[in-house]
């Protein structure tokens, strides 16, 4: 005989009369001493109240009915029948019921630790360490089995579009070499090859370049990539890319079939109808919203005042904008000052937050940040008003200013005053409540291509030059030449070439980011010169990249998706934790498992490793 003949949200009134046999875990149960008792079976599909009813079964049956407790998995067989109490609104099968003729306990439960309530057992979540220990209990609860559906779709529907559209699926290696993504890798040591390790990938980029190489043409695969970095609320160790390569492609083609997919996907996801995506060059996102992925959600636009401000007697802003005045214009060491005026600020901001923006940018490395507001007269006021007096009538066309607003300066090297202002507009909206709820559906949703972005930029910590994207991708088209004959110690030139990245930003965030990459062995060198690679060096880690490169490339480029990010867009939630079925805590742990765990000596010896850790002792 069948477990169960329908699910748990299946039944309505067309039913009604039926023998059915459903299953599930008991959600709720009320014996209210009157010889019935009411069960609220649930499994993925819903809920479907049954009744036992003490005048078709014998004592012993009910007193078994009457200890069923929640979360025990019962198997029921019975007669469907309109609901006697009355409808249930809320629960899609709550015209009926299912009056009960046999049951059977299929597992009974131990007490638990917290019920899969999602609005918690008291109105509060369970804490989270106790629910990831408890992962499969937690995932027990609606709110979760419908992120793991929404996850389930999203692939659906993203596989579907690039079959459509002739990708082919092509798995990659886990076990694999060190690829230079900037990340620490995980490493994975060899038994058959002594002292030797594989490092889990960053990503399969290598991979789908040399796939192209090979002919495929068109790429996708749905991967897992690792990077030993501390996890963040958006970030884990180990997350998922939608991973994409095309060959024969210019960087326009490539972000049009992502555009394609972003729609299909929205459309897909949340009948949403994603309008032409715009493209923004990397220089305007940073000279407007001081970030290379701009939530353009709102205003708070950022203004470069430095003519204005030489024109001032403020030592504060004339010492700066004479550093690097000899550098171009956007160049990081040149100094400038920079402003974003807050409409109605003089009311929104006060005085404790405006004070509390100084420490702020302090801390992304700026000296410090004035603030002045605009009086109801439209006079300058508080700060450093005096010394904007003499330049008031340029500041106000420049800015826009209006009675009641509040400007926010910073002045300091281009890339540092860039930077502060840029976290300071997020703060200042996040602070005066400008940033609508994330996810919600419908949106609303601002996507944006940026483009154009930099090759190079310095490494905060090193000095040294690093690959803005990674070191595969290309310069623009126009910009090859350039690079090609730029002197690797010619600072300024360096810093300006344009390379063929381009990232997609929702909100904010970046969803998506890919390059057309370097097809050519010699520009291949080139860049690994310039990162600091001698050609040995180069060619002990990247031989098979380079050696494929000679064997025929065609041009090629790509792209990848965060998986996890687009989901948490999807089901609104800003923890990556909820839209991964098992993931990792903060420290990288997996709760349930206990991983990482200690590996006993015969396991190490295996693989020839040593441990030199030590525990604390005491
Ligand atoms: N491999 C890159 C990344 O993981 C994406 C790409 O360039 O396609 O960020």
């Amino acid at each position: 005989m069948l477990i169960r003949t329908h699910n748990c949200g299946q039944l309505r009134e067309t039913n009604i009369g039926a023998t059915v046999r459903l299953a599930g875990w008991v959600n709720a149960y009320r014996g209210h001493g009157t010889g019935l008792v009411f069960i609220d079976l649930r499994d993925r599909y819903g809920v479907t109240q049954v009744v036992f009813d003490g005048e078709q079964h014998d004592p012993d049956t009910m007193k078994l009915a009457d200890h069923l407790r929640n979360e025990d998995v019962i198997a029921v067989e019975g007669t469907v029948r309109i609901r006697v109490g009355g409808e249930n609104p809320k629960l899609v099968t709550g015209k009926v019921e299912v009056v009960v003729s046999k049951f059977e306990v299929l597992g009974k439960t131990d007490p638990l630790p917290f019920l899969p309530d999602d609005s918690g057992s008291g109105g509060k979540l369970a804490n989270e360490d106790i629910r990831g220990k408890y992962r499969y209990i937690d995932l027990r609860r609606p709110a979760m089995q419908h992120i793991l559906s929404s996850r389930h779709r999203l692939y659906q529907s993203t596989r579907r579009y690039f079959d459509e559209n002739g990708f082919l699926e092509i798995e990659t290696p886990i076990l694999y070499k060190s690829t230079p993504e900037g990340a620490r890798e995980f490493l994975v040591p060899s038994r058959n090859v002594p002292g030797s390790w594989y490092a889990l990938p960053q990503s399969p980029q290598l991979f789908k370049q040399i796939l192209m190489v090979a002919g495929c043409d068109r790429y996708m695969q749905i991967c897992r990539c690792f990077r030993d970095e501390d996890p963040r609320a958006d970030r884990q160790a180990e997350f998922t890319q939608i991973d994409l390569e095309m060959s024969f492609v210019r960087r326009e083609q490539v972000m049009e079939m992502m555009e394609g997919f972003v729609r299909r996907l929205w459309k897909d996801m949340c009948g949403y109808d994603v309008p032409p995506i715009p493209r923004m060059p990397y220089r305007e996102a940073m000279e407007r919203f001081g970030i290379d992925r701009p939530d353009t959600r709102y205003g708070l636009e950022i203004t470069d005042i430095s003519e204005v401000a030489a024109r001032t007697d403020a030592a504060f802003f004339t010492e700066t904008l004479a550093k690097g005045a000899d550098r171009p214009r956007f160049n990081s060491k040149r100094g400038v000052v920079k402003a974003i005026r807050i409409p109605g600020g003089a009311e929104k901001l006060t005085r404790k937050l405006t004070d509390g923006y100084h420490e702020f940018v302090r801390s992304f490395g700026a000296g410090g940040c004035a603030a002045v507001k605009v009086n109801a007269q439209g006079d300058f006021e508080t700060g450093i008003a005096k010394f904007l007096a003499p330049v008031k009538n340029e500041l106000f066309a420049v800015l826009g200013l209006r009675p009641g607003d509040t400007v926010l300066f910073v002045a300091d090297l281009y890339a540092v005053a860039t930077k502060a202002l840029g976290e300071l507009r997020q703060k200042v909206a996040r602070d005066i409540g400008l940033i609508p709820k994330p996810g919600s559906e419908g949106g609303p949703w601002n996507f944006l291509f940026v483009i154009d972005f930099p090759m190079f930029e310095r490494d905060k910590e090193s000095g040294r030059w690093i690959a803005m994207h990674h070191p595969f991708t290309a310069p623009r088209d126009d910009q090859a030449d350039a690079f090609v004959h730029a002197d690797v110690n010619d600072e300024i030139t360096i810093e300006s070439i344009v390379s063929a990245g381009y990232d997609i930003v929702l909100n904010g965030q970046e969803i998506a980011g890919g390059s057309i990459r370097i097809h050519d062995r010699t520009v291949q060198s080139k860049v690994f010169q310039l990162l600091g690679m001698t050609p040995e060096q180069a060619r002990e880690k990247f031989s098979f990249l380079l050696e494929a490169l000679s064997y025929g490339a065609p041009p090629h480029g790509g792209i990848a998706f965060g998986l996890d990010r687009l989901v948490m867009n999807f089901v609104g939630t800003a923890n990556i934790r909820d839209v991964i079925a098992f993931p990792k805590t903060q420290t990288g742990q997996d709760l349930m498992t206990s991983a990482p765990s200690k590996a006993t000596d015969e396991q190490l010896r295996d693989v020839f490793v040593k441990s030199t850790h030590e525990p604390p002792r005491g």
